[in-house]
Formats: C-alpha cells, structure tokens, sequence
C-alpha cells in the first residue's frame, strides 16, 4: 500500500533523515520501527513567514517494496559499427546528444577543443594563480563544458522543452546525488561536477562511441547547401582532418566567437539576439541569510539562501531590464575569460555551499541601439561590443598589451551608485585578485547608470544590499550567446544548411545546463530521425 505524504515541517525535521522518516511514520499512526519504505519526491523551503518551514512531498510504502528510483538505464548497445554523427562540442548538449544518439543506435564522435576535466584543472589553476588564459582549456572550454566547473544549478524555467526529470535521472545515473531529484532548487556543486561528467564519458566510450579532446573544428564540409563534416585540428604542428558523418550537431557555446565567425565567413545564416551585461555583486553569504531567514545565522540545517531580483529602469527614454542572473550562495568568483586580454567573471559553488561568500550576476538588457557603433559587423555586432568590454575591463584591472592579467575591476556599492571610487576593497572569493576602479570607466552608460538605478530599487527590496558591505566586479559579459543560429523549429536543422543541426546554449536554444542537456537530447532525436527516414539522400 503507497500513502501519499504532504506535510511542512521546521527545517530540522525535514532535512534530518531519521527525523523525517520518523515524523512521516506517526503522522500515518505507523509505529517508528515500520518496515516501511519512506520516499521524498519533492521538497522545498517556505522562507516568507517569521518561521521558515520546508514542504515536503513523500510516498510511504507499507508491505510492499517502491519501484526503481530511477526510470533510466544506461544503455547497454554497442554502436561502434554503427553509423557515425559528429558532435561538435563536449558541453551539456553534445554530451546528452551522444548519450541519446547511442540509445537510437547511432555512433557519436565528438570533437572537444579543451581537454578532459583531469587536465582542465591545471589550466584552472594557471589562470587563477599565475593570470595565464588558455584559449581552448578554461571555464567554459573542456570536457563538461561551461558546465563542470560551474555552479551546477539544474533548475530551469524550460520545462515545455524536454523532460527535466530525465535529464535529472542521467546524472544520478553518473553519480550525482538522488536528491536532485526531490529539492525544488536542485545543485550538483563544482566539487562533483568533473566526476559526473567522467562518469558520463565512460558511458559513451563503453557503448562504442568516441570522444576527441584537444581537437578543434575549424572548417565544416559544405558540398552546396548540406554539411557531409567538419575539419579538425589536433594542434598547431598536427595536419587537418576531416571528419565525415551522417549529420553534425554543433554545440560548441556561447564563447565560441571563431564559430560564429566562421560560419558568418561561409554564409551560413546566422543572426543577432538579445542579451544582457554587467558585473557580478559579492556580500558575506550571512548577510543574505539574515535578510531572508529573518534570523542571526541559518544554523545547521538550512541551506546557504539565495536571491533573485528583477527592476525596471529607464535611461535616455529607454526601458531596461535590470535582474539577477545565476545566483551563487556560499560560492567563489571565478576568471571565465576564453581569450588572453579579456576579463569574464562568473560564480560557481561547492555542493555544500559553505563559502562565506554570496555572489550573483547582476546583468542590464542590452538593445538594438547600444548595438548601432558595432552594424558594420552585421550579426555578430553584440559579439563585437562584448569583446571590447571584455578588453576594456582587462586593462582596468592592470593588463596590458604585453603583461597577462585577470585581476578584475572593483567598487563597492554604495561607493558606485554615489560615484566614489572605493577607498579600500573588501576581501573576496576572486582568486587573482582586484583592482579599486572607477566602473563608470570600465562599463558604458547603457549598462552603469542602469545599473545604479536598478541598485536603488533592490536596495529597497533587501536591506543592506546597497551597502559598502558588498561589491561590484566586472565584468559579467556571458550571461547567453548574442548570436543565434537560426534552425527549423521542427526538425532543429539549419534553416538552409541540411544536416546541421545548431545546439544549446551557442545557438540561442538553451540557458543553462538543464535545457542545453534536454536540447542535445532534442537535436539527437531529430539527426535520428533523419537517418531512419533515409532523408536527404542518406
Ligand atoms: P558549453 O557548455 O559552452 O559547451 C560547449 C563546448 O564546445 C565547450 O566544451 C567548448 O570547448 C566546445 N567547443 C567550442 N568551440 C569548439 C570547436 N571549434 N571545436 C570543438 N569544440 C569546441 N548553468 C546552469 O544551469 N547552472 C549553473 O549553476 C551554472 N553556473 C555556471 C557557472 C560558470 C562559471 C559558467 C561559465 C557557466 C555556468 N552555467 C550554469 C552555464 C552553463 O554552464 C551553460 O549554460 C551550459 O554549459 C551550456 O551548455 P552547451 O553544451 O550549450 O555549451
């Protein structure tokens, strides 16, 4: 017999397991030593009253055993003698692309320009410590993605693309803890992230599929309007290969800028979207925990808070968003530039949230028109203005031409939005360190005073916020790709070239681990389907 639990408790019943299981036995009038299987399916914490309380959903399992936890298996084919498709990219999307291509019985090589998450940790280490950027091993490149030395966040607000319980399920199927699958607010953390995503390469490898690391495409095979493969470089002394397959799923991010270049130089359409820029803003995590506990500490139990806000702003007759963007509580800043003489800052966090430090993106909409100085670049022209602010904010931070640095530009709060240059900067979470600047030098109007009035309005919202107990630090420049690459909305191919398939975040069809993973799950099944149907002269 399966009773159906709906019950909110204080966070020390709650998240305590045998507190819980005995809590949900006596709400049933079950004795404490039941046999019965207890099970979560869903719980989240109710932080708006005095008294913090956290929901819990749960089935209790009496006389009988609960099914499967997990729907997904891991495919046990061998696909090695199969068709191949390429993947090009070894993020989110072209890793649940070729987990899903394996399931439909198709090989998936795919071609990664960083290397694998074991390598990636020095080249980690070489731009926080000694200032050196990578240009193809970094934050966002790699094995994982921008994903494995992210923050690890798997919520989305996609959930009509795909099926995010699937996508959950696959994780825990590589080692990601089962409760992802029940909190509201679901978090891998940094620390476990790399573990998962070697997990999920043993998986593809077992199953007769393959991955290249440190292998870049810089050329696609274009024979009229239909891609037949792409052309790869091992580095700067290996010859080009090519490499031929019954479709290319591109998942290559929103920092691949030579992509995008690329395909602009061979006219595959591609065209410009809406994004937003700004800085990330970083407080003492206890200050946010005060403000939405409503308490002096968060004690043993609850989890590290977060926040979103979102403002509207007018500046020069012009409406702006100002919002929140990928919320870290008890996480680090991190350099997540792709390019020497650029500066990208981003946020992660460890599974157990347990830095002093919260930090956030706080982004304004960029428009058409602070697009207008760059229309000579036709649709890369947001790329363009992202990259001299990317330039600009490394100068600020003591770069130059010939001296590496990723130290960032820095102004507490109160000091920018009253136009002070900070005297002294507070400690910080950001390894390489910053510079005390003045950030109306470093961002352009269109996203500083913004951003000031967006401050005031969230000032209100959250005491201390807008404060000289946080700070600003730039320049947060990735938020999504400024470039779309337009598809068929059915069958996700290139709306002119066939067999293409444009993926994730880089095309503009994803924002966040999540959806990009349930869209290479997508683009997967139509590259599939193509095949089956012997379309397109295949
Ligand atoms: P990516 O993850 O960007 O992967 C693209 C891959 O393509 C890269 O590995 C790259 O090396 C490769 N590539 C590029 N060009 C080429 C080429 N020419 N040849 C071969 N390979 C190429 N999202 C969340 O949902 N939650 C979070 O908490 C979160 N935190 C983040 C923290 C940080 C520090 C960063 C940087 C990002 C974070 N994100 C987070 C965003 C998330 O990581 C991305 O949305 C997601 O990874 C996009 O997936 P993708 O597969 O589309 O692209």
């Amino acid at each position: 017999m399966i009773h159906q639990l709906s019950v909110t408790l204080p966070p020390e019943l709650a998240y305590d397991d045998a507190a819980f299981r005995e809590q949900a036995l006596r709400s049933l009038h079950l004795p404490t030593d039941s046999t019965a299987v207890v099970r979560k399916r869903r719980q989240s914490v109710d932080a708006r009253g005095r008294q913090i309380r956290v929901h819990v959903d749960a089935d209790v399992f009496v006389g009988e055993q609960p099914p499967a936890l997990l729907q997904y298996k891991k495919p046990q084919v061998d696909v090695s003698r199969a068709p191949q498709a390429i993947i090009v990219g070894a993020g989110p999307a072209g890793m649940f692309a070729a987990l899903r291509l394996i399931e439909l019985g198709i090989k998936p090589i795919i071609l990664e320009r960083g290397s694998d998450v074991r390598a990636r940790r020095r080249d980690l280490a070489a731009i926080n410590k000694d200032h050196i950027v990578n240009p193809e091993s970094n934050y966002c490149f790699g094995e994982g993605g921008a994903g494995t030395y992210s923050d690890g966040k798997l919520y989305t607000r996609s959930t009509k693309r795909g099926d995010v319980r699937r996508i959950l399920e696959i994780f825990v199927a590589h080692g990601a803890t089962d409760e992802i699958l029940v909190d509201a607010h679901p978090h891998i953390g940094t620390n476990k992230l790399p573990q998962v995503v070697a997990d999920m390469r043993a998986s593809i490898l077992e199953a007769g599929g393959e991955v290249r690391f440190n292998t870049k495409v810089i050329d696609l095979i274009l024979e009229k309007k239909e891609i037949r493969g792409v052309i790869t470089s091992a580095g700067p002394d290996a010859q080009p290969e090519e490499v031929a397959g019954i479709g290319v799923i591109l998942a290559t991010g929103h920092s691949a800028r030579d992509i995008f270049h690329l395909l602009h130089d061979r006219n595959v359409t591609i065209e410009a979207k809406p994004f937003a820029m700004g800085v990330r803003i970083e407080h003492q995590q206890s200050l946010i925990d005060q403000f939405q506990y409503h308490r002096p500490d968060r004690g043993d139990y609850l989890p590290a808070a977060s926040y979103s806000l979102v403002t509207q702003t007018r500046f020069n007759g012009v409406e702006r968003g100002v919002f929140s963007f990928c919320m870290c509580p008890g996480g680090f800043i991190v350099p997540a530039a792709t390019s020497p003489g650029e500066l990208v800052v981003n946020g992660m966090s460890p599974s157990r949230r347990d830095s002093k430090y919260a930090n956030s993106g706080l982004v304004v909409a960029i428009t058409d028109n602070d697009l207008r100085p760059y229309a000579d670049e036709g649709p890369l022209a947001g790329l363009a203005l992202q990259q001299e602010l990317e330039r600009w904010a490394c100068r600020a931070g003591g770069g130059t031409d010939t001296l590496s640095s990723q130290t960032a530009p820095a102004q507490r709060v109160a000091d920018f939005v009253d136009g002070r240059i900070s005297d002294t900067l507070l400690p910080t979470s950001y390894q390489p360190g910053l510079a005390s600047v003045d950030m109306y030098d470093v961002l352009p109007d269109h996203i500083a005073q913004p951003l000031r009035q967006g401050l005031r309005d969230f000032g209100k919202k959250m005491r201390g916020y807008l404060s000289n107990d946080g700070q600003l630090i730039g320049i947060e420049s990735r938020t999504s790709s400024p470039v779309r690459i337009p598809r068929h909305r059915d069958t996700c191919e290139h709306v002119e070239v066939q067999r293409l398939f444009p993926c994730g975040e880089g095309a503009g069809y994803a924002g966040g681990i999540v959806s990009a993973a349930m869209d290479g799950e997508r683009c997967a099944d139509e590259l599939a389907k193509l095949y089956k149907a012997g379309g397109r002269g295949l």
